[in-house]
């Protein structure tokens, strides 16, 4: 049975032994994907084949419909927003947010296609 953590996808630890981080620090807006090659505690490639992310798009596109869906909903026949001001507000929360998005898509693809192994020291 394998244990995902929330706090560790979130987070962008390493799949493998959640020491490292996966992505590049610090955060630079022209490279939101810059990933490190390995991991340097445990040696894992984070990208261990060519095209290792393509399943992580169809997580973040599930991730926005789960996410601004509802919200949208929401906002048009509970809070009776007229579907312009809906649209702007959820279209603002979507690039303010999309770099996160891109990320925990990557992050959660790893974790579910990795296993964790804690690595004794
Ligand atoms: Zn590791």
């Amino acid at each position: 049975m394998t244990s995902y953590s929330f706090k560790h996808i979130w987070t962008y630890s390493c799949p493998k032994c959640r020491m490292s981080k996966m992505f590049k620090e610090p955060f630079m807006v022209m490279k939101p994907l810059d990933m490190n090659d390995r991991c340097t505690n445990c040696n894992q490639s984070f990208e261990p084949e060519p095209g290792f992310y393509f399943g992580a798009m169809f997580l973040s596109y599930g991730i926005a419909c789960l996410v601004y869906l509802p919200l949208a909903l929401l906002l048009v026949f509970y809070f009776d927003w007229t579907i312009n001001s809906m649209l702007a507000f959820v279209f603002f929360l979507y690039f303010a947010f999309f770099f996160k998005l891109l990320r925990i898509s990557r992050s959660l693809w790893a974790h579910l296609m990795i296993k964790y192994k804690p690595s004794r020291r």
